[in-house]
């Protein structure tokens, strides 16, 4: 069952959101050569406790981190520690918070110093798929019609979706229904409406689609080991256009 929020439990979402784009702002001055992903996670637990909230992930299924930092080839669900970043890294970090009940969950690719062509191209590619996205996030629309849209603007640009894993509705519950696919045809699935907030985050490889869990059983990596990138923010469904909870 979809969960739709009223006015008021959206205004929470954006509390909680907005609280997870200061996080980010922070990051992104502290993602420099040297820097582990353990500061960068001491710092995002430092803020988000500041601001009153809860990080969403630590504890979220035994996983030991208050977010996740993903170098690389790493996807998604990394595990912060000892790590520390080298010029020419990509880093993909995910961010969840609790305010007053409510979650607020984005993610983004960050490059580490000076990147190469294919890693930029790749994070603006993520970026953009999620811009496509939006304008699909209309009511009357269907879910896969995000999808759709993802898969087909990726595929275009020469790279891949994941298919493993997927974007998720949110609320009270970080991850309620629908599923949010990054791949699919259009016309599928449930009709949006006013109410209904999503996050969608692409997931996207420079190489196959196809990816692996390593041994800690927490980190998701591309099975060919080539570049990923992974964009995400909490989304509400509104009558007069798309709202974006984590800017
Ligand atoms: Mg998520």
């Amino acid at each position: 069952m979809i969960v739709i929020k009223n006015n008021n439990e959206i205004a929470l979402m954006y509390a909680a959101g907005k609280i997870v784009a200061r996080v980010f702002q922070e990051l992104e001055q502290a993602i420099v050569p040297g820097v582990t992903t353990g500061q960068l996670d001491n710092l995002a637990a430092k803020i988000i406790k500041e601001e009153g909230a809860e990080p969403a992930f630590l504890g979220y299924r035994g996983f030991p981190g208050n977010i996740c930092t993903s170098v690389n080839e790493e996807l998604v669900h990394g595990i912060p520690g000892e790590r520390w970043l080298n010029e020419g890294d990509i880093i993909s970090i995910d961010v969840g918070a609790k305010y007053r009940g409510y979650y607020g969950d984005a993610a983004r690719t960050f490059p580490v110093g000076k990147i190469s062509k294919t890693a930029q191209s790749l994070i603006e590619v993520t970026r953009l798929s999620l811009q496509k996205a939006l304008e699909q996030m209309w009511p009357g629309k269907y879910l896969s019609d995000i999808s759709n849209s993802i898969q087909t603007y990726v595929e275009y640009k020469n790279f891949s979706v994941v298919r493993n894993y997927v974007g998720h509705g949110i609320g009270r519950e970080m991850h309620e229904a629908p599923e949010v696919p990054n791949f699919g045809p259009p016309g599928r699935g449930p009709k949006l409406r006013e109410g209904m907030v999503l996050a969608v985050e692409p997931m996207v490889n420079a190489g196959s689609w196809k990816v692996e869990v390593l041994n800690d059983n927490w980190t998701v990596v591309t099975a060919d080991r080539s570049l990923c990138a992974h964009f995400e923010n909490t989304i509400a469904i509104m009558n007069d256009g798309p709202q974006i909870l984590t800017l």
